[in-house]
């Protein structure tokens, strides 16, 4: 036995140094892991074994796993890397073959009940910070005016019911599951004046239907005490709700107008609420693969403006050229105040050559005609870069190749587009 055990310790060391990535530095945790493991695999190659230290020791290293943030996938790597090693360990020992096959079926059947148990206690450490998740939404939807609010929080409310289903292992649903059961399902379906933007209310529809159906798997691996399978749909099913609230949650901001996220004098978005918006739009457009596109846009010479009229007249040009924007935008478009005389237009499911169209006409519709702030009677032109979702790996350097193409429309000569 503790042969067999350190020739497995060591291929396990290989093991988690070649797919620990981050942790190949952190040699304390793959020896956390070796140990927990290599403890599991002792007691379940005995005889007989004490099957309630088996399931105290693996809810332990699930727990560990979920802390250190490190996937449940790995352990299911693990013993597919493992346990036929350990196999083939034991027919070079074992002689008497229906013995041996006995013991063979024996300790597949004990490492899927580790699984199982590691799968449990990886479960309800998630749960329980995904109830403090929810928890927080609530709070902050507590004080919302919009008439979506109360579809947010009935399945926020309804989200924690099926996790407290699953916390308690419970396989009947304590909530109805079905789509149509549910009253934002049947009201998005009919499509009945929730003011929901078409392009979104696609998204919606799409993304309510998979979770109600995946609340519907939960239960059936509740059923059949299957928490590996359980674990995995739980983690897509809490993802999926994620992605949902905040698709809810971005529509009603921006119908409904929040204050705190508007800018106070060109009454855009505010930068507030940038990346919270931003964010969202591009995980929406990656599980969508559809288009995604942003510009930033900045005033032309503007400080000349306020050089020579002064700030109150920068001002009412700043809103007047806000105003010109927006009204070139469709009512999914989004327009944030970036920084003094900088906009950041948010073109979802929009290519780049079609945002190059939309920008064209954005920069000959400000110069189209002057723009009249009291004693101040003049064109004023802007400039802008334009950057899309296929060239960037996330959100920031969305943002920086759209000022890198901005710079480059200033250096061309300004009130024009670049890319
Ligand atoms: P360029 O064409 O290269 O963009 O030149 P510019 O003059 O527009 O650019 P610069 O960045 O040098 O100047 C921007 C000016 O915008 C400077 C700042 O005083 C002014 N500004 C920023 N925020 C506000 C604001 O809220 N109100 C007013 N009136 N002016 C502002
Ligand atoms: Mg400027
Ligand atoms: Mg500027």
């Amino acid at each position: 036995m503790d042969e067999l055990l350190s020739s497995v310790s060591e291929k396990l060391t290989q093991f988690l140094h070649e797919n620990l990535e981050d942790f190949k530095y952190f040699s304390d945790k793959v020896e956390k892991i070796k140990g927990y493991y290599l403890d599991i695999l002792r007691e379940i190659l005995r005889e007989e074994f004490d099957r309630n230290e088996v399931k105290k020791k693996s809810f332990v290293l699930g727990r560990y796993f979920f802390e250190n943030d490190i996937s449940y996938m790995l352990l299911l790597d693990i013993d597919d890397h493992i346990v036929p090693y350990v196999i083939e360990l034991i027919s070079s020992v074992e002689e008497d073959i229906p013995h041996f096959v006995s013991r063979i079926h024996l300790f597949e059947e004990r490492v899927r009940y580790v699984e199982n148990k590691v799968a449990y206690g990886y479960l309800t450490e998630n749960i329980k910070q995904d109830k403090n998740w929810i928890r927080e939404k609530l709070r902050i939807i507590k004080n919302s005016e919009s008439t979506m609010k109360p579809f947010v929080r009935d399945h926020l409310i309804w989200v924690n019911r099926i996790l407290e289903d699953i916390r308690k292992l419970r396989p009947s649903a304590s909530v109805p599951l079905g789509h149509y059961n549910c009253e934002l399902g049947r009201r998005l379906e009919h499509s009945d004046g929730l003011g929901i933007f078409d392009e979104y209310r696609d998204e919606i529809i799409i993304l309510h239907k998979k979770i109600h159906g995946s609340a519907v798997q939960i239960y059936h691996f509740l059923h059949t005490r299957d928490y590996k399978h359980l674990l995995l749909e739980y983690l897509e099913f809490f993802n999926l709700v994620g992605k949902f609230v905040s698709l809810l949650g971005l529509t009603f901001a921006v119908m409904y107008e929040e204050d705190a996220n508007i800018d106070p004098l060109t009454k855009v978005l505010s930068r507030r609420s940038l990346e919270f918006i931003l964010s969202s739009q591009f995980h929406i457009a990656k599980i969508s693969k559809r288009p995604l596109s942003v510009a930033m846009v900045d005033i032309d010479n503007f400080k000349q403006i306020n050089d020579r009229y002064g700030h109150q007249i920068g001002d009412c040009v700043l809103r007047r050229i806000a105003q010109r924007i927006q009204d070139a935008l469709r009512k999914s478009d989004f327009i944030f105040r970036y920084g003094g005389e900088e906009f950041l237009v948010l073109l979802p499911f929009t290519s780049k050559s079609d945002a190059v169209k939309v920008l064209d006409k954005i920069v000959s519709r400000v110069s189209g005609e002057p723009v009249k702030c009291g004693e101040f009677n003049q064109r004023v032109t802007v400039s802008a870069g334009v950057s899309s979702i296929e060239d960037a790996r996330d959100i920031y350097s969305l943002i920086s190749r759209a000022d890198r193409a901005l710079y480059k429309a200033k250096k061309a000569g300004k009130n024009r587009v670049s890319t």
